[in-house]
């Protein structure tokens, strides 16, 4: 057996059995991995309040084939501020159902890592927390892979300097001028300069992005649109998605804490 280190988000955990705990994390080292907690429910001493949804960690793992299990897990950062605000907290369950969903199990990402630690850092300061959500899921679609280029109509090539208007399809792959794109109903519809703020957003390092501000539609929009993409590509709804709206509805929020395993599926 070897024991292995790396630093990890915290994502969901479920209990197993009589005494055991099973804990999933993204890692900066194997990416999504989950993992044994043996005897965590039995002794809370052992892993003091390293198991909680958006808690940063120092965990090493044993590991032999295809198992893994927690030898040790280190509370670094707990994200306080998130756990005082419901809606950052639905937020941040956005972030990690998010996270959950669209990464394979053991394929590292060092981008995606530095992209959730620095988005749930910015979450529990930020004025505006949907446009920390808005950054963080486009720009997770592109380290995914599964965004397309935004530099040029992908029907007649102008560039976002010659049309006032944009419309980027993550259905159809498509990010089309207001000419050829105006027509499809489905897709994020972009004025000039949202265009353009995105392109910079792509350019910029990961850790950097945080200073973009979209307009507060358009924020709105890019979460509606990934999440129902997500939705539609995993057969499966995301909680955390219904939570927000419940929010923004007013049916659900004031000073009710929502509870995490409400917000975040279990494996
Ligand atoms: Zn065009």
């Amino acid at each position: 057996m070897t024991v292995v280190e790396s630093e990890a988000v915290v994502l969901c955990a479920c209990d197993y059995g009589e005494s055991d705990r099973i804990v999933t994390f993204f890692s900066l080292e194997w990416g999504l991995v989950r993992a044994m907690a043996k005897g965590a429910r039995r002794s809370r001493k052992r892993f003091v309040h390293a198991f909680e949804p958006n808690s940063v960690v120092q965990l090493g793992l044993g590991r032999r084939r295809t198992l893994s299990w927690v030898e040790s897990c280190r509370l670094v950062e707990g994200h306080l501020a998130l756990r005082t605000d419901p809606l950052r907290w639905a937020y941040a369950g956005l972030l990690l159902e998010t996270t959950l969903r669209l990464n394979p199990e053991n394929m590292p990402s060092p981008p995606f890592y530095t992209l959730l630690r620095g988005a749930l850092e910015r979450l529990g300061t930020d004025r505006d927390p949907a446009n920390v959500a808005a950054l963080f899921l486009v720009r997770a679609l592109r380290i995914l892979g599964t965004l397309p280029s935004l530099e040029r109509c992908v029907q007649c090539g102008a560039t976002i300097e010659e049309a006032s208007f944009w419309k980027l399809s993550l259905e159809t792959g498509r990010f089309s001028c207001g000419a050829h794109g105006a027509a499809a109903e489905e897709g994020i519809a972009l004025d000039k300069g949202s265009a353009a703020l995105f392109q910079s957003m792509l350019r910029a390092p990961v850790e950097k992005i945080w200073r973009f501000r979209l307009r507060k539609g358009v924020a709105a929009d890019v979460i509606h649109a990934v999440c129902t993409w997500v939705e539609h590509h995993t057969a499966q709804r995301l909680k955390s998605r219904r939570l927000l709206d419940r929010m923004a509805n007013g049916s659900e929020g004031g000073t009710r804490f929502p509870r995490s395993s409400a917000l975040i599926p279990s494996p």
